[in-house]
């Protein structure tokens, strides 16, 4: 049996942030594997200018190729509707029963997990673990979940798009692998939600 802590997101672009909590929740709960998931069909962002699904799962292939910690998997990508948790988990555990499958989520995801599809069925299956985040104090919630603290660092894929629409450089933020793949392909020229 594999402990897996399964991180997910919309990664455009992924960043330190997000490889941070990795490692920190791996450590912290001694996981054999943290799970990268880029999100097919952001539900809960349709409303923004999202990057395809091949350049976020490109950004994450990248950024994590070097760390044997980590592993991607196109499981959203490839399946059809709105990318909801709890049927990503149902997939990941009929392709590998005996694996335990934990969430690995930020502050801010964290207290918002009750607006997810089914998330009450989903909070009562799934281990949920929480890094800090942009200073969010975590208030009391109707469900379990384990803390996990890590150096926080207060950059969101947001402000990073922002960033190199102006023009900035955004050395250290993101990997140079994933800072140069976004410059090749003339991703966030225009400033987008
Ligand atoms: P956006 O600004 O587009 O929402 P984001 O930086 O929040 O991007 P997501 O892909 O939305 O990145 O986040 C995926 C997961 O990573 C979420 O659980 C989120 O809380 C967590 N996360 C993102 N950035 C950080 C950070 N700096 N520190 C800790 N957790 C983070
Ligand atoms: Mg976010």
């Amino acid at each position: 049996m594999a402990r897996i802590g399964v991180m997910g997101g919309t990664f455009d672009p992924i960043h330190i942030g997000h490889l941070i909590a990795a490692s920190e929740v791996h450590t912290s709960l001694q996981l054999d594997q943290v799970l990268f998931i880029p999100a097919g069909e952001p539900w809960q962002k349709v409303s923004q200018n999202v990057s395809s699904a091949q350049s976020r799962f490109a950004m994450t292939e990248l950024a994590i190729a070097d760390d044997d910690r980590f592993e991607i998997s196109d499981i959203e990508i490839t399946r059809d509707g709105p990318s909801y948790a709890i049927d990503t988990f149902h997939q990941l555990k009929a392709r590998q029963p005996a694996d335990e499958f934990l969430w690995i989520v930020g502050a801010d995801v964290l207290q918002r997990i009750n607006t997810w599809h089914r998330w009450e069925e989903f909070v009562s299956l799934v281990p949920i673990v929480a890094v800090n985040r942009l200073g969010i104090e975590i208030a009391e919630l109707p469900f379990e979940y384990t803390e996990v603290q890590m150096p926080e660092v207060r950059i969101s894929a947001t402000s990073l798009r922002k960033r190199y629409a102006d023009g900035d450089s955004n050395k250290y933020l993101v990997p140079d692998c994933v800072d140069s793949y976004i410059k090749e392909q003339s991703l966030y020229r225009q400033a987008q939600g």
